[in-house]
């Protein structure tokens, strides 16, 4: 359902995406690899409308998605979480998630899908009226997954969702993913330094290394094969 040709982004001189392509089926989750620095965000921000290819772009269900403005890609059914969350410390986890879900349903709906996050979610639910502030790493993670899914999106890009967190969350977030992709049907595109996390639970994967992929294919066989790992996935 997502396309990704041939991209070029850059902030200066030199590109941090170089010619990078990859598709994300219908259902299905996605991880992107690769160490510090290899441009996994960039691509995020890019697919999201944040950043402008200078080459190349992306296309979601063939409608290419390049040069829209943010809120239309938001509204075709793109949700991004990005790095650390940025949930809104000062507001309640119960505002936070109406937040995702304002500019799209009235108040029964929203209501109904914020109950569907607090199902998913159960600490969240207990802490509904309490302040983001007060809640512990894994929680904010949650309330940011959370936010995102209330819009009810087609496509969700992840950015890093395990940083920094204990490795039980980490496992249960993932499990939360994949769960979401085989009983909803959402895509998820997955980045992660978590090598090993993102792969025990992703369909597919690619390594991002120095702004092109390094490698591509099934994660069971990513995950299997020892020269990548070494080379790139740290585990
Ligand atoms: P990380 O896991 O550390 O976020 P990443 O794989 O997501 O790494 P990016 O954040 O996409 O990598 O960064 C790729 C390259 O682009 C890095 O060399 C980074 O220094 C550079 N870069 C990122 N954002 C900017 C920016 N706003 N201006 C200039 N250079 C940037």
């Amino acid at each position: 359902m997502l396309e990704v040709r041939d991209l070029v982004v850059a902030y200066g001189a030199e590109p941090v995406l170089d010619g990078v392509s990859l598709s994300v089926a219908g259902g299905a989750l996605t991880a992107v690899l690769g160490a510090n620095g290899a441009g996994k965000t960039t691509l995020l921000r890019t697919i999201s409308g944040l950043l402008r290819p200078r080459a190349g772009g992306a296309a979601l269900d063939g409608r290419d998605l390049t040069g829209l403005p943010v809120e239309e890609i938001v509204r075709l059914g793109v949700a991004h979480v990005p790095q650390s969350g940025g949930v809104i410390t000062e507001l309640t986890v119960e505002e936070n998630l109406r937040l995702g879900g304002l500019w799209r349903w009235r108040r029964g709906d929203l209501a109904r899908r914020t109950g569907a996050v607090y199902e998913l979610f159960p600490p969240l639910a207990e802490r509904r009226a309490r302040a983001a502030a007060t809640l512990s790493g894994g929680e904010r993670q949650m309330l940011a997954l959370g936010r995102a899914l209330v819009a009810e999106p087609r496509l969700l890009l992840v950015d890093e969702p395990s940083l920094g967190l204990a490795p039980r969350v980490v496992a249960q977030l993932m499990a939360v993913l994949r769960r979401l992709c085989d009983d909803t049907g959402l895509s998820v595109l997955l980045v992660e330094q978590n090598a090993r996390s993102a792969l025990s639970v992703a369909d597919r994967a690619l390594v991002l290394n120095l702004g092109a992929v390094a490698a591509e294919g099934a994660a069971a066989a990513l995950a299997a094969d020892d020269r990548l790992r070494h080379a790139y996935l740290g585990f």
